[in-house]
């Protein structure tokens, strides 16, 4: 029994909601929800993308949440078909390769190093544009971009919210702020 009453979802008999989503420790609203379906250009064929409109970061899509908080569009996406992220650092992965897609049948959790093969399969990891350097995110370990790297410094978000909301460990935030990582920059 989905737990958001009124919400049609769109698209696919697969598409379910068995519990809540929460992500980044907010529990996401039937009207959340709503506003995240607005965002959507949602089509019944599967194949296709399902792009995101709202604002984004770094391409990918972002929805506003109550307390200045933002969560990742494609989280939500792929929460709708897949449930919640395994325990750990789980990213939504695309397997179109279209960081604004919310298809959710084109999203998958994805581990730390899948994510990394995922990218590098389709040769968007910087490592092979750049194989001489490695140097932040050109580190094959990296998951942060420079521009993630300098926003964290620059948020007020929590540690916790902070690692949430990049995929990473909160270990890995006190060490960007504190400049243990990526020093360079
Ligand atoms: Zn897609």
């Amino acid at each position: 029994m989905p737990l958001y009453g009124g919400i049609t979802l769109p698209g696919h008999p697969d598409l379910k909601l068995t519990q809540d989503i929460v992500l980044r420790g907010y529990r996401l609203t039937t009207k959340d929800l709503t506003r995240f379906f607005k965002h959507v250009k949602w089509s019944p064929d599967t194949k296709k993308c399902w792009m995101w409109v709202g604002g984004t970061t770094g391409g990918y899509g972002i929805l506003m949440m109550p307390g200045n908080r933002t969560v990742r569009a494609n989280r939500i996406a792929c929460w709708l078909l897949h449930g919640p992220p395994p325990e750990g650092e789980f990213h939504a992965c695309h397997s179109c390769d279209i960081p604004s897609c919310c298809n959710p049948f084109h999203l998958f959790w994805g581990s730390r190093s899948d994510n990394h093969k995922d990218c590098g399969r389709k040769g968007r990891c910087a490592t092979q544009r750049y194989p001489e350097i490695v140097l932040g995110s050109r580190n094959p370990a990296a998951i942060l971009t420079e521009k993630d790297v300098l926003e964290i410094r620059k948020s007020s978000m929590s540690r916790q919210e902070a690692a949430d909301y990049y995929g990473v460990s909160t270990r890995t935030i006190k060490a960007v702020r504190c400049r243990e990582k990526w020093g360079h920059i």
